[in-house]
């Protein structure tokens, strides 16, 4: 048996993020991953600038490279909107990293604080007393720890050991990702096209994205958003290879290479999602922006809170989910409010005119650009702030944000 004071199932951004805490805090940590060191994860690569901003608090900065972007571009319907990061709570500075460089730079930096990383070593059981977490199994012995962070991504199938539930009634991403060498690669903008047609002009559900990385390459993807009741019928594969083709000429772009694609859980929509002495952060709480598809800032910041927590000595059952819905609830029920409506064919065709041309392109797509880049926060007096949050207590939460069933 091995003891150690936190155990952190999964070692991408969130779960290193949370053993760097938990180690700094002076726990001893161990934190443990199912897969080989540098292993790839289906991404988009893109940081905002509250991911490069809780970077900052952790002094973790040194894992970025110097590549910085200034904002989104918005391309379609007629238009082309610039909405350069707004200079508010977090900073104007986001970036871009390949997720096999920056998850192992994040591990390098668990690993320097102090946290024993183990690869190749799954959390395959748990035993609970009385909801407590009281060992987990992983071929390399059992561990008996007196906290867990269980950080094991969309699939979370240790969450799901622990009867996390994922609420496919509510809204859900379907993606896919390549790499493509671009001479456009230290371009500083990231771009979004979301009117996508196919080569007879037939108009597909989903938007596409050019994420450059500022190392010779881009990051291209494409995603749509589905429900079980309105299933997005479209193959993400097909759908890259055709905004690809399209965007060739334009980018520069080489062939497509490592293309991946995955689901995403979004909007908090899974339950149950702690217990006395454990919570799940990041991808596992289904901690992804609904409008766009981003996680990664939620992850690291929900892994410092889950750490912050536990080190007051928290019983985190019901003190965790509070805290999600405290902080997340009311952005996170607006958005899923809006990204459900973009699941009805007829919508993004009838709004998207107005969105991108005019007075639309001029206010609303800057103030949906920070939407999107999960740039609001409490703190924020603004107007777009003050409407944000009063439209998302007006709207009904529904089922299932982080609720223990
Ligand atoms: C196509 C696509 C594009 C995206 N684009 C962006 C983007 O541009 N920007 C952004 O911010 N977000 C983006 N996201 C979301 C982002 O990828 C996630 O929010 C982010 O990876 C969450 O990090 P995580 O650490 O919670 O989970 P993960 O990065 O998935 O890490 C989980 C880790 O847990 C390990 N694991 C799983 N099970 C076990 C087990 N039983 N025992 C031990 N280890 C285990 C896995 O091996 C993995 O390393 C995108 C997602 C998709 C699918």
């Amino acid at each position: 048996m091995s003891e150690f004071e936190c155990l952190v199932v999964g070692a991408g951004p969130s779960g290193a993020a949370a053993a760097v805490a938990a180690q700094r805090a002076g726990m001893s940590t161990l934190l443990i991953d199912a897969q080989p060191p540098r292993r790839d994860k289906t991404c988009g690569d893109g940081l905002t600038p509250r991911a490069v901003h809780t970077l900052r608090r952790l002094d973790l900065t040194d894992v970025l490279p110097p590549y910085r972007n200034l904002g989104l571009k918005l391309h379609g319907f007629g238009g082309d909107v610039t909405a350069p990061w707004p200079d508010g709570t977090f900073g104007s500075e986001g970036s871009a990293v390949p997720r096999a460089q920056f998850d192992a730079s994040l591990v390098d930096r668990a690993r320097t604080a102090g946290a024993t990383v183990w690869h190749d070593c799954p959390a395959t059981r748990v035993e609970r007393e009385q909801g407590r977490i009281s060992s987990v199994e992983t071929p390399r012995g059992d561990i008996r720890p007196k906290w867990v962070i269980v950080a094991d991504g969309v699939r979370s199938t240790l969450g799901k050991q622990l009867g996390r539930v994922w609420h496919r009634d509510q809204v859900y991403g379907i993606a896919a990702r390549s790499y493509c060498e671009s001479p456009e690669s230290n371009e500083p903008w990231m771009h979004s096209h979301v009117e996508l047609r196919d080569a007879r002009g037939v108009l597909q559900p989903g938007y596409g994205w050019i994420f450059p990385l500022g190392d010779g390459t881009v990051n291209l993807g494409c995603g749509a958003l589905s429900t079980d009741a309105r299933p997005a019928k479209v193959n993400t594969k097909a759908l890259l290879a055709q905004y690809a083709a399209q965007q060739r000429a334009k980018w520069g772009l080489g062939p497509e290479r490592n293309v991946t694609s995955a689901l995403l859980p979004m909007g908090g929509a899974v339950s149950n999602v702690a217990g006395p002495n454990w919570a799940l952060v990041g991808d596992a709480a289904a901690c992804v922006n609904p409008l766009n598809g981003e996680g990664i800032d939620y992850g690291l910041e929900t892994a410092v809170r889950a750490v912050d927590l536990l080190r007051e000595g928290h019983d985190l059952t019901l003190a965790w989910p509070h805290e999600l819905r405290r902080t997340y609830g009311e952005a996170f029920t607006l958005a899923r409010a809006a990204a459900r409506l973009l699941t009805y064919p007829r919508f993004l065709p009838a709004v998207g005119p107005l969105g991108m041309r005019g007075a639309g392109a001029r206010f609303l797509m800057p103030a949906a650009a920070r939407l999107m880049g999960n740039l609001v926060t409490p703190e924020d007096t603004d107007l777009i702030a003050r409407a944000w949050r009063a439209a998302g207590r007006a709207v009904p939460t529904g089922r299932a944000l982080w609720d223990p069933s």
